[in-house]
């Protein structure tokens, strides 16, 4: 008998043990325990349950519906329902739900049970209740971040405009739900001079163009009675998608609105900034079997706004498709190669006719290209000139220049006017005059050509007030080409240059017709009458440079004396040579 208790007693110590166990499981687990037993209709919930829905009168004996009345109302109906089944069928209980706890608190609850009662018997469950608000909160912060990882991806950050990625989404699932009569229309926009405020005003003053113009675009869109969505796919290019195409008149409208708001000055801390918004867009008609079709279209349209002078809009017309992909493709190179500084000078010097001393030079613009190498000014211009890009090559070598001579300023280089070839539509823009404002400095020595063939019309007022006023800025005015226009009288009256540039296309026939000779000296004659200095250029070789002996022309420029040069070059040539 005693060896029995012995066992007896060694058996119940070994199961306390195992009790002492559980329980410090339990414990560590978090989990409050409760049971219910049906044929004593009660309710036990040990003291982590209670902790769990924040009761604090210690009593682990509870009424049997207490759990239903701190479930959460939006949960309750499910719950009930469920424990309902899960008793019916016999089936273990597994469930997370919200409670409201005493406090107030709501708390997510991970509730497991089991029914452990015989068959036929009343029902016994023992379950237990994990606190996982903080999983639920930890989720639902992963969910909320991808969602803005997801909408980051989507949007451009400045602006909070959907960006490529999101247009080429957003008009794929158009074209997916579209009828094979559906309109639509791809609106992309593109602004004028924005690089040049970018890099004048700095890119505080770029951001906020880009915010405005955003707004600009977003409130338009909003207004207007066809639903659509507008994108910033780019630098400074922007989009519009309309899944059902506005009527013509009402693209008008839109572009009109668009040209207008966007063309408004915009003031950034004090300064006021212009740019423009050039616009093209295209109409497609059911889903297309190439959805870049309409891309294409739509840019070749805003090409052709480009074309045709800025802050102008232009629909899509089968007639352009016969430009050539390669004008496409130039348009976007050069504004590549503005973005990324690749235009840059040479320097040709130019030399006083009697000392032979360098008295100037002319900065001749070379487009450092990484994939074709350093090309000249006739493999790139004339495709600028097309695409309305004139201007801003010219005002990137105007800010070019003005850096080289700081930096020589700096280095106590005694360098001489350097002349910058300007065009006729950068004259007379409203944004040349605060464009050099923005850049000029007392130590610059600039002069600027222009081309007599751009003023073979009357000089009109805009470009005469933009003359006088960089004129009063101490920037000198030449006359480019002088004698190859027809009006080259006209030109000097109008415009009064310092300098009248004798264009080679007139000094090169010397070498087999003398009789040029009295060409040249009836337009060096001219010059001096409306007392401007006369400049030869295309002093090729000796025998030309021999004959301009027998003018009375003041400067020489030409592959004769030196050609064009990169600045460090011309630098070096400065401190060997005098400058006059
Ligand atoms: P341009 O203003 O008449 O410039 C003179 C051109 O004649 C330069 O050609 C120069 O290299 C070339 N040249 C100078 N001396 C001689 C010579 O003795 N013989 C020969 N055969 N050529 C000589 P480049 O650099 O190719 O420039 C061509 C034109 O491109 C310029 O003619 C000018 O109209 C335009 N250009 C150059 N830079 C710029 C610029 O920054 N802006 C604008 N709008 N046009 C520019
Ligand atoms: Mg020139
Ligand atoms: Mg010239």
């Amino acid at each position: 008998m005693k060896h029995v208790d012995r066992d007896m007693l060694a058996e119940s110590e070994d199961l306390l043990k195992v009790i002492g166990k559980l329980q410090l499981a339990v414990a560590a687990s978090q989990m409050g325990v409760w049971e219910y037993d049906e044929a004593t209709n009660s309710v036990h919930w040990d003291d982590r349950m209670l902790e769990i829905y924040g009761i604090t009168d210690g009593m682990n004996k509870r009424p049997d519906d207490f759990w239903e009345r701190h479930i959460h109302p939006d949960d309750i109906d499910d719950m009930i329902a469920y424990s309902e089944e899960c008793r019916r069928e016999n089936k273990d209980f597994k469930r997370d739900y919200r409670i409201i706890r005493e406090d107030g608190k709501v708390r997510y609850i991970r509730s497991l049970a089991r029914n452990i009662s015989a068959p036929g018997e009343p029902s016994k469950l023992v379950g237990v209740n994990i606190d996982v608000t903080e999983d639920y909160r930890r989720a639902d912060e992963l969910k909320r971040a991808q969602t803005k990882l997801q909408h980051d991806a989507r949007h451009d950050a400045l602006t909070g405009l959907g960006n490529r990625r999101a247009l080429d989404e957003v008009t794929m699932e158009a074209f997916s739900l579209m009828g094979q009569r559906d309109r639509f229309c791809l609106v992309l926009i593109d602004l004028d001079h924005f690089k040049e405020v970018n890099d004048s005003l700095g890119h505080l003053a770029g951001d906020f163009i880009l915010t405005s113009v955003g707004e600009i675009l977003r409130s338009t869109v909003e207004k207007f009675d066809i639903p659509g969505t507008a994108f910033r796919v780019g630098g400074d290019e922007f989009a519009i998608f309309f899944p059902t195409a506005p009527s013509d008149e009402d693209m008008i409208t839109l572009c009109e609105a668009l040209v207008y708001l966007v063309g408004s000055p915009m003031t950034f801390q004090g300064e006021d900034c212009y740019i423009g918004a050039s616009i093209g867009y295209a109409f497609g008609v059911g889903p297309p079997k190439n959805p870049s079709t309409i891309f294409s279209e739509a840019d070749a349209a805003l090409y052709e706004a480009k074309r045709n002078g800025r802050s102008g809009y232009r629909a899509y017309r089968r007639e352009f498709d016969l430009k050539p992909a390669a004008a496409t493709n130039t348009r976007r190179d050069l504004l590549n190669a503005l973005a990324n500084d690749e235009f840059i000078c040479h320097y040709q010097p130019q030399f006083d006719a009697e000392t032979l001393s360098i008295v100037g030079a002319e900065a001749l613009v070379r487009w450092n290209c990484p994939q074709r190498g350093l090309l000249p000014p006739a493999r790139f211009l004339q495709a600028a000139a097309e695409m309305n890009l004139i201007e801003d090559i010219d005002d990137h070598v105007f800010r070019h220049v003005a850096k080289q001579q700081t930096r020589w300023h700096e280095e106590g280089l005694d360098y001489p006017t350097i002349a910058l070839n300007t065009s006729a539509n950068r004259l007379r823009a409203p944004e040349f005059v605060p464009a050099v404002d923005q850049v000029l400095r007392p130590h610059h020595k600039i002069a600027v050509e222009l081309l007599e063939t751009a003023f073979l019309d009357e000089i009109d007022k805009e470009t005469q007030d933009n003359l006088d006023k960089i004129r009063e800025r101490g920037i000198r005015i030449d006359l480019d080409d002088f004698g190859s226009g027809h009006s080259s009288v006209a030109a000097l009256q109008a415009i009064k240059p310092h300098q009248a540039k004798i264009d080679r296309s007139l000094v090169a026939p010397l070498e087999e017709n003398p009789r040029q000779m009295m060409t040249l000296r009836a337009l060096c004659r001219i010059a001096r009458l409306a007392q401007a200095k006369t400049v030869i250029e295309g002093m090729e070789n000796g025998m030309l440079l021999a004959a301009t002996r027998y003018l009375d022309c003041d400067v020489l420029q030409g592959y004769a004396l030196q050609r064009p040069m990169p600045a460090a070059d011309f630098a070096a040539l400065l401190r060997r040579g005098a400058v006059d």
